[in-house]
């Protein structure tokens, strides 16, 4: 069992954050599962990427997380329990399409230096304008690898002060979960602090983020003719 908030929607095993293998979906996003029937209509927690991938069909979840990512504030019309609903939803803002392929469709946000990569299996990648320029390098994408907060099944003991990436995933037996992710040569974890009365643990993670090829193809090019856009908020 893994702690609520903290198990995958689709299998229910414990789901970590890990860029490009892992990520959450707050319930305020209204982002349907299709994959549940009952009462629990919209993702709310983490989601494993192997999970969506294995979905019977992984597109009917991508098109729904499009519609939220590319929506800004729009009323929302939803069928719950046979009557239909409007709710206000607020959307990601990434409202421009700049990319559609085999794989893949991306999109920049409307007021920031900010895209979205969103795989038609399911997976999405956000890039900033840092991760842009070493994509335009010819560089592997690197996770921005801020604190990462997970609340552990049970306590694990002292053990957790020692362990790795694999050692964490493996304890929590979904190593399989994340194909691939501990084989990267220059994977950083680093451990930050444990908290045993909550179970909290907290760690760093830089991790190589899994593009498909296609989309680096397209924004190694885009990224060499983009012109960056100034806001107001920008330093
Ligand atoms: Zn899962």
């Amino acid at each position: 069992m893994a702690a609520e908030g903290h198990a995958c929607e689709i299998c229910g095993r414990p789901a970590p954050e890990v860029d490009g293998w892992a990520a959450r979906i707050p319930g305020y996003r209204l982002v349907r599962a299709p994959w549940r029937s009952g009462d629990r209509w919209f993702v709310d927690g983490p989601l494993h990427f192997s999970c969506l991938r294995e979905l019977p069909d992984p597109g009917e979840f991508s098109r729904e997380f499009t519609a939220m990512a590319t929506g800004s504030h729009e009323p929302f019309e939803v069928e719950i329990g046979g009557a239909r609903e409007v709710l206000a939803r607020n959307g990601l803002d990434y409202r421009t399409e700049i990319f559609s392929g085999e794989l893949c469709r991306i999109f920049r946000h409307g007021t920031m230096n900010r895209w979205l990569v969103v795989e038609h299996s399911g997976p999405w990648y956000g890039l900033d304008q840092s991760q842009l320029k070493e994509i335009a390098a010819g560089r592997p994408v690197r996770s921005a690898g801020g604190e990462t907060v997970f609340v552990m099944p049970e306590d694990p003991g002292d053990d957790i002060y020692h362990w790795g990436l694999g050692d964490l995933l493996g304890h929590l037996g979904v190593l399989d979960r994340y194909p691939a992710l501990i084989d990267q040569p220059d994977l950083a974890y680093e451990f930050f602090e444990y908290y045993p009365p909550k179970r909290v643990l907290a760690y760093f993670l830089v991790n190589t983020v899994p593009l498909p090829e296609e989309a680096v193809a397209f924004l190694r090019d885009y990224a060499a003719r983009y012109e960056p856009v100034r806001y107001p908020e920008d330093h």
